[in-house]
């Protein structure tokens, strides 16, 4: 079934005033018309940044526990609803169920948390240095949040930016990636179903250039929270910088895995089938580099090409599928190039490597999983961001040679080690520079209870999700307030 979808602006749902639409297709199969959804222009988005600003005024004023209440609604009933949501997203994206219901999850997990924000959301008070006058910190909204996701975790994802936004004050203007918009669609849905008042809260869809930068870069939008492509953050953080607006951005990954000679091989062989091709490489944490220590890289190596050969492609609906399709024909098409590249560039191409057009899979964009090895790091393959099921395996000489190998790539999002010896994790913990690490485990999996994001050239400004140094930080800004209550004129520094 075809779902026609709207716009929501300021507590309507509306069709774009351009009149026109685009399609929203499963990529497993692309006779299946998922939604078919506006194409907005500028003028839909200046209502809906002027009905998020009017908001502002009586949101940020509301108490954050009574936020926090609507957003715990919309988690319950994101639970009620999490198989429907999973397999939506499963159809719409492509991932595998298991990972469609994941997603959903970590929304739930997100509302759940950020609901309970709403009676902390602390400050600090502090002595102060002059008799009868106190000072504390408060965190206050910045006003209205442009909020621009990808299609990788079309439910997770803006979840992790709406409700650290809300919570904290903020009023939204939310544009969900074009590929997945109808995920999108239902989670803005729940949220209103949940007592979200008009304007608060509004949703555009359509493309990058049309609705994305002009959204961005719209006079009455005071912050930008972005994930996705590197060159479209980047682009968005210098338009932002010059314009004084809030912006972080969570961008592209060129994530390792190192195998150490005393790793627990079976183990390893395991984090790197889930790491590499896990939502078919679609992760920005995919571990799109194993990196091995000679002594242990050929048997590694076989026991990986057996494991990765064995993933059965199809319909993420199928219980008998391990790896879904890439999301479209751009990206398949990009993939393909890339691993065109790695041959020429002499890479050995060791399973893999070509599209996959069979049976049920005829008219998805299937990719077989691919591992290439003999990579040398300076190959175009062991540097860019790939985003597809696309291995590069890479010898080491030593610990010492595997993290410089590790960290000798433009992105710094997520990196692992596989080692039983204690000291071998201490030095990778220490040394690797990334921000998210996992020891003995693959370079996905992170929990929301803690700030996501990386370095380099994966993260621009704050960190994601939970903890300090996390969302909070992204969607408030501090306002520190000295109260005197002396009766008279006291000064700071001057007064003994
Ligand atoms: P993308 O950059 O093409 O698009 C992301 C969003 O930005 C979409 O909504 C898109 O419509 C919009 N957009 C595109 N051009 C724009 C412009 N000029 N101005 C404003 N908005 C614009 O990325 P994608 O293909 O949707 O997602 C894949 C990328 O996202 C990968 O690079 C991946 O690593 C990254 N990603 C990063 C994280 C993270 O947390 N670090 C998480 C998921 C995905």
């Amino acid at each position: 079934m075809t779902d026609t979808i709207k716009n929501y602006i300021n507590g309507k749902s509306q069709d774009s005033l351009s009149d026109r639409t685009m399609e929203s297709i499963n990529p497993a199969n692309t006779r299946d018309i998922v939604g078919i959804v506006p194409k907005s222009n500028q003028k839909d988005i200046d209502i809906a940044v002027n009905a998020a600003r009017d908001a502002f005024h009586k949101w940020r004023l509301v108490p954050a526990p009574k936020r926090g209440e609507i957003i715990f609604k919309a988690a319950e009933l994101l639970t009620k609803r999490k198989q429907e949501l999973g397999e939506l997203v499963t159809r719409e994206m492509g991932k595998v169920l298991p990972e469609g219901l994941g997603d959903v999850q970590e929304a739930i997990d997100m509302a759940y948390y950020m609901a309970g924000e709403g009676r902390r959301l602390s400050g600090e008070t502090v002595p102060s240095e002059l008799p009868n006058k106190d000072c504390k910190s408060v965190r206050v909204p910045i006003g209205v949040f442009a909020l621009i996701t990808p299609w990788n975790f079309p439910t997770a994802i803006p979840a992790w930016k709406i409700f650290p936004a809300l919570i904290s004050g903020n009023t939204v203007v939310f544009k969900p990636s074009s590929y997945t918009p109808v995920c999108a669609t239902r989670l803005v849905e729940i949220l209103v179903e949940a007592g979200i008042p008009e304007g608060v809260l509004n949703l555009i869809h359509g493309t990058g250039d049309e609705v994305g930068e002009p959204l961005a870069t719209h006079p009455l939008i005071d912050g930008v929270s972005f994930t996705g492509s590197t060159n479209v953050g980047e682009k968005l953080a210098r338009i932002c910088s010059v314009n004084d607006k809030e912006i972080s951005c969570e961008m592209g990954g060129k994530n390792v895995i190192i195998v150490m000679d005393d790793a627990k091989l079976d183990l390893a062989v395991e984090g790197a089938i889930w790491g590499g091709f896990g939502t078919t490489g679609q992760r920005c944490t995919a571990a799109s580099r194993v990196v091995v220590h000679e002594k242990v890289h050929d048997k590694f190596l076989d026991m990986f090409k057996n494991g990765a050969s064995r993933l059965r492609l199809g319909n993420g609906l199928k219980k008998t599928t391990d790896v879904g399709p890439v999301i479209n024909e751009s990206q398949m098409k990009k993939i393909l190039d890339y691993i065109e590249i790695g041959k020429k560039e002499g890479a050995k191409l060791e399973i893999g490597g070509e599209a996959f057009k069979q049976g049920e899979c005829a008219n998805g964009y299937f990719i077989r999983p691919t591992i290439f090895a003999d990579v040398h790091q300076k190959m175009c393959i062991a540097q860019e961001e790939i985003f597809g099921p696309v291995v590069c395996v890479i010898k080491a000489k030593d610990l010492t040679d595997a993290i410089n190998l590790a960290n000798d790539v433009k992105y710094g999002l997520s990196s692992s080690i596989y080692s039983q010896d204690v000291n071998n994790t201490a030095i990778a913990e220490r040394d690797l520079d990334t921000g998210l690490i996992y020891i003995n485990a693959s370079t996905i999996g992170a929990e929301i209870q803690l700030p996501f994001g990386g370095t380099k050239k994966s993260g621009l400004g704050h960190r994601e999700a939970g903890g300090r140094g996390g969302a909070l930080d992204m969607f408030t800004k501090w306002k520190v307030i000295y109260r005197d209550y002396s009766g008279k004129l006291q000064k700071a520094q001057i007064d003994k």
